[in-house]
Parts: structure tokens; sequence; C-alpha cells
């Protein structure tokens, strides 16, 4: 059902003078006939905090052309009036006024935004372009401008074929495949985010180096893992260390370790997998570790490493095997047999729960018993009653409070809202 713009913007709408000092209100209509961007946003926003002003810049040089044809309406989640304020003041396009709550929340339940920034791009009859607005600009402005105001969005994406890869969030630079599907070719520089598609890569005119990412789950060799990395480095100095000293007979299994320095609860776990570590090397050396840093600069990756009785990737060459496996926070331990199969992707939690004995299985290249329900442990929760610090066994959550947990002895007790068994989660079958 067609809408018009009044009907979803009310009838004014805020804008004020370049130096931001003055607002005045517009008719809504005259932004009739154009494509319109709507900024969902909100002062304190986390991940897109950087996006207003790169955008605003993008908006203030764009042609007149284009400008006769697409404004942009910030939607404020802003907590008051005075907030408001002070962020619509950085911005070079229209506002719904701060008053208008009700409308904003319902365009926001209309739009299904969470609270999280967001640009949605309508055409001149409302209808949407794209919900992916604040990427399309990031990967290419100029393009997703001009391509909005021909009604037309910027990514496009096709089926997977049998056995191709979905990488969600990730675009191809060249044709702006996004999801990006099937092999993925991309730069390590992290400031470039600069990925290509198989059939742009025989286009491929980057600066940089392109690696082949793995795919995800699936089942490589050692050699395969580690092709897109030089060389390790030795614990306690810059000698090089060749990746074949990692595929040596004998060796069953390797543990990934993701880690950083200026993480807490990094240098918390990473004493206690040395100590581990050095008791069972003592017994057998067919589990070995290497060290993938997050780490932001030489220095601190540096000083990191020297505490770590075992062997590292050089900093920013673990960005395929973190792609791999999927890393999405740390300390991370995946462990990996020689022939490539995944022992755990919990290996931190294992050590934790079972010390040497876990390494002394990974040594054998197996797998740990899968922890029962009652010696779970949560690594990343506590009890919020009696502080159990991790919570182990069975972990109940509070459905009204925010992120309140309990064990089951204090789950016993009684509280006084509903409560929900968290599910345990379990390692990926993969066989
Ligand atoms: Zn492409
Ligand atoms: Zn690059
Ligand atoms: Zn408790
Ligand atoms: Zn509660």
């Amino acid at each position: 059902m067609a809408t018009t713009l009044n009907e979803l913007l009310g009838e004014q709408l805020l804008q004020h003078n370049e130096s931001g000092d003055e607002t005045s209100q517009i008719p809504t209509n005259q932004l009739n006939g154009k494509t319109i961007a709507l900024y969902f946003s909100v002062h304190w926003c986390g991940p897109n905090r950087d996006f207003t002003p790169i955008f605003a810049e993008i908006f203030k040089k764009v042609d007149n052309e284009i400008k006769d044809k697409l404004d942009v309406v910030f939607i404020s989640y802003d907590p008051d009036q005075a907030s408001f304020d002070e962020y619509f003041k950085e911005m070079p396009w229209k506002a719904l006024p701060f008053s208008d709550r009700d409308r904003s929340k319902a365009l926001a339940k209309k739009f299904n935004i969470g609270d999280i920034a967001c640009l949605i791009v309508l055409s001149p009859t409302c209808e949407t372009i794209t919900s992916d607005g604040i990427d399309e600009v990031r990967v290419s402005p100029d393009e997703a401008l001009r391509r909005w105001t021909q009604g037309k969005r910027l990514f496009w994406s096709r089926e997977p074929r049998e056995g191709e890869f979905t990488w969600k969030r990730i675009t191809c630079n060249q044709c702006f495949m996004n999801p990006f599907i099937g092999t993925r070719h991309g730069c390590t520089h992290e400031e470039c985010q600069f990925n290509l598609c198989e059939i742009c890569l025989l286009n491929n005119k980057h600066e940089h180096p392109l690696i082949e990412y793995l795919i995800p789950k699936k089942q490589y060799s050692l050699e395969e893992l580690f092709k897109s990395v030089p060389h390790l480095l030795n614990s306690n100095n810059e000698e090089k260390i060749e990746i074949e000293t990692m595929r040596k007979d004998g060796i069953k299994s390797i543990g990934f370790y993701f880690s950083a320095h200026w993480c807490s609860p990094c240098r918390a776990f990473t004493p206690k997998l040395a100590e581990v570590y050095k008791e069972a090397q003592s017994s057998s050396q067919s589990f070995r570790i290497v060290f993938v840093s997050w780490d932001r600069d030489e220095e601190s990756f540096n000083e990191y490493r020297s505490e770590m009785p075992w062997p590292a990737v050089p900093l920013k060459a673990g960005t395929a095997l973190e792609a791999y496996f999927q890393c999405v926070a740390i300390p991370s331990l995946f462990v990996i047999s020689s022939d490539g199969k995944v022992l755990s992707r919990r290996g931190n939690d294992d050590v934790l729960r079972k010390g040497v004995e876990a390494m002394k299985s990974w040594a054998q290249g197996k797998k740990l018993v899968p922890p029962s329900t009652d010696e779970f442990l949560w690594s990343d929760a506590s009890c919020n009653s009696c502080n159990m610090d991790p919570l182990i066994g069975q972990r109940y959550r509070c459905l009204t409070c925010d992120y309140y947990d309990l064990c089951l002895a204090c789950k016993n007790k009684g509280h006084e809202h509903p409560l929900e068994l968290v599910p345990q989660p379990v390692d990926d079958q993969e066989d």
C-alpha cells in the first residue's frame, strides 16, 4: 500500500542554517518527489558513532544533480531535547522534530529497527530501496547515492550454488555483491576492508596482495590452514620458525589461541593456559599452541607473547584464521587435529574444566567427552546471587532483569520474576 511522505513524516520537518545555530520548520511536502533516506540514530550509538560525520561530509560535497533528487531525514532516539539539538547540529539535512516521539517510535517499528543506527532509503513513492544504507555508503558513497536517485540499491546478491559459502555483511568492492557468495579474496590490511569475488578477481588492481579466505566449517589440512601465514615467531624473540615444524610427525593437534594484551579476561587466562601447557609438554609434545593476536600494535604484541611458552603468528597475519574459525570473542582456543578436524571450539573452557587432561586428549588427536549439564562451565557468566564465577552447571536467566543469571542452587531459593533455563551450547558436530 503506497504511503505519502506526509503520512510517514507528518506535516513539518526541521532544518538549520549552515552554522547549526538557527533551526526552522519546513513543510514536509517540500521533499515530495525526492528519494528520502531516513537516518535512525542516537548520539551515543556505539558501532556507527563515526558514521554521522562521515556521511555529513559526503552529503555536503555531493553534486547538485544528486542533491536535487535526494534528501536525508534524521529520526532521533536521543533521550532528551538537549542531546537531540546537539546531535542535529552536526547534520546538514532535515530532522523529524524531537517532540514527535510517537512518530519516531512508530517509524522504528514500521522499518523493524532495533536500537542501532540505520539508514533506510525510500523512493519518491515511499517504497524501500535499501535498508543497508550505512554499509552501502561505507563501501562506495558516490555510486550508492547515484543509484538511490535512480531507484536502485547498491548491493546485489545471488543464490549460493552447492558448496558455496555465504559471507554475511561482506561486500565485493568491485561488483558490490553483498551478502558475498563463494570464493573470497581479500586484503589483510584492516583499514582497506577490501574483498573481491572470483569474477572480479580477474580484474584486480588493488595495491596490496590478496589472500584467499578459508571457508568456515570446511575441513582443511594444516598446510592449507597456514597458507596465509608466512612463518611463526619464537616466543621470546624475533626468531622465525618455519610453519613446517607444526606439521612434523608426532604432532597430533594444534590449538589456535586468539587473545590480546588489552583484554583483561585474556590476561587473566594466559598464565593458567601457560601453566597447564608446560605441565602437558613435560609428558607429551604432540599438542602445540600458536598465538593469534588481536593486539593493535607491535609493542603490546611483543610484550604479550613474551609471556607465552609457544610461538605466535605475526601480527595481522592471522586474518584468514580468524575468519575461518569465525572467532568473535577473546580469549578463544580452537583445537584442530593434524588432519584438520575440529577437536574443540571452546578449548579455553575445556582447559579451565579439565586442566592437563584436556591437553592429554588433544595430544592423542581426540575430542574430550562433552561436559554433563552439572559440570558445564559458563566462562562468560556468573551467578548474580551467590557470585559463583564462572557459573557452573545449569544456568537460569531472569526474563525481566537485564543480564541476571542464577545457578541451580540459587534458582531453587527463588527469584521474584520468571526464570528461563539457558540451553547449553553444543560444539558443532563435525565428522
Ligand atoms: Zn565481484
Ligand atoms: Zn589493501
Ligand atoms: Zn548462585
Ligand atoms: Zn529478575
